[in-house]
């Protein structure tokens, strides 16, 4: 009998661990990484403090310089060599064409940003890193 009421907190405890991929799933999509149901941002790059639907902490979640490093990598990593690979010399003046490459690079990394924080978030979230409150 003293048994059974110490199995309910381990078993509830147990249902509520998410696991590593699904939880960066949910961060890259900015959405909460423990229930995935509500948003994680409350503007661009401001996290909410906890979510309204399942009560996880992210309030204290600093990713820091990792969601930059992240976006830096892709873009100028993966897409940059594009740059070099098309030429846009025959449809446009080498200015234009800085101009249109420039502006390529600015939207994807605004776009990559967000998405990019929301993923580390996720990932210290559910690594539990030290000085994150999981609540
Ligand atoms: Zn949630």
């Amino acid at each position: 009998m003293e048994s059974g009421i110490l199995a309910v907190p381990l078993q509830t405890a147990m249902k509520t661990e998410i696991p590593l991929s699904l939880a960066a799933r949910r961060g890259l999509m900015g959405l909460c990484p423990s229930c995935g149901k509500t948003k994680l941002f409350a503007s661009y790059l401001k996290q909410v403090e906890a979510c309204p639907n399942c009560g996880a902490h992210f309030g204290r979640i600093r990713a820091d310089d990792a969601a930059p490093w992240g976006t830096i990598i892709v873009v100028g990593h993966v897409f940059m060599p594009m740059m070099f690979f098309v030429s846009l010399d025959a449809f446009m003046p080498f200015w234009a064409g800085v101009a249109v490459w420039a502006a390529l690079f600015a939207g994807l990394s605004m776009a990559l940003l967000p998405r990019s924080k929301g993923l580390f978030i996720a990932l210290l979230w559910s690594t539990r890193a030290p000085g994150v409150n999981n609540g």
